[in-house]
């Protein structure tokens, strides 16, 4: 690959059959306003895991404690911040090194602090995330609440992120897609919704895995926040029928919604720019026109048929018409990478030995 060097939502409902209509509990929910200020929208409590809680003697705001114990539990103590690896709209990420093992992990504070209600659903979420086991996904280890600050470890991906990445050749972009897609495919068949695909939010690491990243606390912060505040994430990547929830008649699927975010990335990665007529960091009036008034974007003409109808399979307007993450899996221009990848490999392996 030539490249530069989440929040997930648990949501009950089963993930959408290709191309098939949107789920009851989303037909049943009244047809919202348009709502020109607020990109995000609200969290629907009927939506939230039965998960029991974890104990409250965890949660002691005084002092540093792990949120559910577990045997290989890492001791907050234990931790020694190496240095800074970036910054989000919603903390700040640092390495840190766990002593006793000498493994890397990373660190993600959350920035403020928090009211114990907002802290429990925090909880919450991360009990569902620490379950989350998949080679494509950014484990979440543990989650420390220190004197309400939130602090979450995750599995330190060496490479960063992808943001910036320009990939031209497309047997790297298929590779590419194919593993963001097998982590997307384990998240929506276990009923959780990402929310937030975007480059910045996948993570390479040296051995060329790439794993989705972010989810559950970041959005929940956003949803306790002033929605005009700036700190709330940018719309670059959000579907039409998200950002404008009078589209599609007011109904918003989650999954479908992942798909668009996923179609919007992988077309970014290949031209090397945001593929919409706008800078990505352009304001919210200018991104919503762009993303919700406009025909979705195409990859161009010199790009192969393959690539051309896959990313017009994620991008539609329509959400129904959108193909799901298992389907994509099973895409031409997924599967065609997969074969040259393994030509490459067969390639690269020595002459089998002659027989005397
Ligand atoms: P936003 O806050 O809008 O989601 P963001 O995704 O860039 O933006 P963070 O999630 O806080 O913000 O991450 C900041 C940066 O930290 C990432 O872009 C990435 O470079 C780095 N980072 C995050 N998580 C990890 C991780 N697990 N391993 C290595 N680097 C990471
Ligand atoms: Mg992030």
């Amino acid at each position: 690959m030539d490249e530069k060097k989440g929040e997930m939502r648990p949501n009950h409902q089963p993930p959408p059959a290709a191309g098939g209509s949107s789920s009851s509990a989303n037909r049943n929910r009244p047809r919202r306003r348009a709502n020109l200020t607020l990109p995000l929208p609200q969290r629907d409590p009927s939506l939230a895991v039965p998960l029991p809680l974890p104990p409250t003697t965890n949660s002691a705001p005084s002092t540093a404690s792990n949120v559910n114990a577990t045997a290989h539990q890492v001791n907050f103590s234990e931790l020694d911040r190496v240095n800074r690896i970036g910054r989000g709209t919603g903390g700040t990420v640092y390495k840190v090194v766990h002593r006793p093992s000498s493994r890397p992990y990373a660190l993600k504070v959350i920035y403020g602090n928090h009211e114990e209600s907002v802290r429990r659903q925090i909880r919450r979420e991360i009990e569902i995330l620490r379950d989350v086991d998949h080679p494509n996904v950014v484990k979440c280890h543990e989650m420390y609440d220190h004197n309400g600050e939130i602090q979450v470890l995750l599995e330190f991906m060496d490479g960063g992120s992808l943001e910036g990445t320009h990939i031209s050749q497309e047997s790297n972009l298929s590779d590419l897609a194919r593993q963001i897609l097998s982590g997307l495919s384990y998240l929506h068949r276990r009923h959780i919704v990402h929310r937030d695909i975007k480059p910045s939010n996948l993570l390479i690491n040296s051995k060329k895995k790439v794993k989705i990243a972010d989810f559950g606390v970041s959005r929940i912060l956003d949803q306790t926040m002033d929605p005009c505040n700036s700190s709330v994430g940018t719309i670059a990547y959000m579907s039409p029928e998200r950002i404008n929830t009078d589209l599609n008649h007011g109904l918003y699927d989650g999954y479908a919604g992942d798909i668009w975010s996923l179609g919007v990335s992988i077309l970014e990665f290949y031209l090397g720019r945001f593929p919409f007529a706008v800078g990505r960091q352009g304001d919210w009036a200018s991104l919503m026109c762009a993303i919700c008034m406009s025909q979705p974007p195409e990859a161009p003409p010199s790009a192969s048929y393959e690539f051309r109808h896959f990313i017009s399979c994620c991008l539609q307007r329509e959400p129904a018409r959108r193909w799901t993450a298992a389907r994509l899996l099973q895409h031409p221009f997924i599967v065609r990478g997969q074969h040259q990848v393994a030509q490459n490999l067969h390639q690269l392996l020595p002459p089998p030995p002659l027989s005397s």
